[in-house]
């Protein structure tokens, strides 16, 4: 079958959700044996969001292929399962460089280079790109709200793409939002139907409205949004503030999105969606027998988003767990002394020591790591806290005082972790980190061995310093344990603390990979870890 084509624009407002309505219905079609792939076009002129600052646009998620990409590509990932790629996330910064690149390359000799059609053409070829590769269905995501300026060649791509491909083998999808007023006691239709009149004047009427709302949407409403909106009543879809984003897919098959959808794309409706193990990790997220209470010290805590993929990996190692995870957000410059570190820390069943850059909060993610080290707390370190957990050692176990990365102290005498030596040369920031996927093999008898049940697994990465080899042999004499290397440069990617229960450091990104189907192993020893510790010292 020739791939079709879904776009899912946004209208009213940011925020609204669009990359988890297009998971959901991803994943509905995925589930009625549909090979599906998601894409998300971001409209702003950085290449990729690698350079952005968390604060500015969340966690930066990374691929397998090494690509620095938003945040909503995790969420495909998480829902579908399936791996994706540097072409599914592009930005107008990369359709403009592709565009600039053939220009001075004399592709265009003779042509002014304009925005129709040579921009929008670099658009469509990049979701047909995808639509190449063997999926039958494409689902193009396009970030933003219609009306802002920068959306406007994406819209224009769009229009053109349905006549060049179709109309019965495009479907528009546009996400609105229908606010409560408190004091009128209404839902109000009218955003929505001016943001369908902005997709109207791009030459786009949408073929499916998903209302966002926090009311249930009446007949009369519906009604209302079909007559103004020039759409079908069953096509007006309720989208129901859920209690979480993995109710979403069942409550859109409720709604029958994936039907409407179908039947516009022209194609047999089948059977049922097989949503089995779906429901069945719902049933155990909504049914925990018991919880524990995990800090992750951090230095974004103020926006969730900046560590979206280790939340969800916990919500996923919860549930298959039957446990409730509740994290508690700390944050790392609070700890100003080692009595801060108790204080914050000593309730709590384990922490987490997040990834991040620069110098900030690195002491007070050093004091925190050397409390639960001696207090036997599960301690799991990624990334930046993994390197941080190998200062502490060296600083307070081996006894070498001024012990530092040199990220923070470039001077230090004793740089146990140290910029990788491939990365010394390289001044460009932008896709210049160690990125994407990278084999690693694990020792016998080490606590990740037996999670992974491998010896070979493969990890995500996106860092520029690493453990210094040659402090390696110092630190397995005194008992922190590079179980984890990377055969090919032999370099040190897991590290674990002999004698505590459960003291775990990876250089990698496991948050990346965790999945509902697949919740992460570590992560679920992690938790495991941390009902044990509250069980033993219930007992004491
Ligand atoms: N700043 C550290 C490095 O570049 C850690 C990066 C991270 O935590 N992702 O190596």
């Amino acid at each position: 079958m020739a791939a079709k084509y879904i776009f899912v624009t946004g209208g009213v407002t940011s925020s609204l959700g669009k990359g988890i309505i297009s998971a959901s219905l991803a994943k509905l079609l995925q589930a009625r044996g549909f090979n599906v792939t998601i894409q998300k076009f971001d409209p702003y002129i950085n290449i990729d969001p690698g350079t952005l600052n968390p604060y500015e646009h969340g966690e930066c998620y990374v691929t397998d292929d090494g690509a620095e990409t938003d945040l909503d590509l995790g969420h495909y990932e998480r829902f579908l399962n399936k791996p994706t790629s540097r072409a599914n996330n592009i930005t107008t910064g990369r359709i403009y460089q592709t565009v600039i690149d053939k220009e001075r390359a004399g592709a265009y000799l003779g042509k002014t280079v304009q925005v129709i059609p040579h921009i929008t053409d670099e658009i469509k070829r990049r979701i047909s790109l995808l639509g190449n590769q063997g999926y039958q269905m494409v689902i193009t995501e396009l970030g933003g709200t219609v009306g802002d300026i920068e959306s406007l060649p994406y819209l224009e791509a769009l229009r053109q793409f349905r006549m060049d491909a179709g109309p019965s083998n495009v479907v528009t999808v546009h996400l609105t939002l229908v606010p409560y007023l408190a004091a009128a006691k209404e839902l109000k239709t009218k955003p929505s139907q001016h943001s369908v009149k902005e997709l109207l004047e791009a030459g786009i009427q949408p073929d499916i409205l998903v209302c966002r709302t926090e009311r249930h949407l009446s007949d009369e409403i519906r009604a209302k949004l079909a007559l103004f909106c020039n759409l079908q009543f069953e096509n007006v879809i309720e989208s129901i503030d859920a209690d979480t984003i993995y109710d979403v897919p069942l409550l859109m098959l409720k709604e029958k999105l994936d039907l409407r959808v179908l039947e516009k794309l022209q194609l047999p409706i089948k059977s049922d969606p097989d949503l089995r193990s779906w429901k069945k990790f719902l049933g155990q997220l909504k049914n925990p027998s018991e919880a524990v209470q995990v800090g992750l010290i951090g230095k974004y805590n103020e926006l969730p988003d900046a560590y979206k993929s280790i939340h969800e990996a916990f919500v996923h190692s919860g549930a298959h767990n039957e446990c409730k995870v509740e994290i508690h957000p700390i944050h790392a410059e609070d700890l100003e002394c080692a009595d801060d570190a108790a204080k914050a820390i000593r309730d709590l069943d384990g922490i987490l020591v997040a990834p991040g850059f620069g110098e900030r909060g690195i002491e007070g993610k050093i004091r925190a790591i050397c409390y639960a080290r001696v207090q036997q707390i599960p301690f799991f370190g990624i990334c930046l806290g993994m390197q941080c957990a190998v200062v502490e050692f060296f600083r307070n176990v081996v006894g070498l005082k001024d012990a530092a990365s040199t990220e923070v102290n470039p001077q230090t005498p004793d740089p146990v972790i140290d910029k990788m030596e491939s990365q010394k040369s390289i001044e460009n920031k932008g896709g210049t980190m160690r990125l994407g996927a990278y084999t690693c093999v694990l020792a016998e008898k080490s606590i990740a061995r037996k999670c992974y049940k491998a010896e070979k697994i493969s990890e995500r990465h996106r860092h520029r310093f690493e453990f210094n080899n040659k402090y390696r042999e110092l630190a397995q004499s005194n008992g922190l344990m590079p179980v984890g290397i990377n055969p090919e440069q032999d370099l040190v990617e897991i590290i674990e603390l002999k004698g505590h229960p459960w003291f775990v450091g990876v250089q990698f990104h496991p948050e990346l990979k965790s999945t509902v189907e697949v919740p992460h192993p570590l992560f679920n020893a992690f938790i495991r870890a941390c009902i044990q510790r509250k069980a033993k010292k219930a007992k004491a």
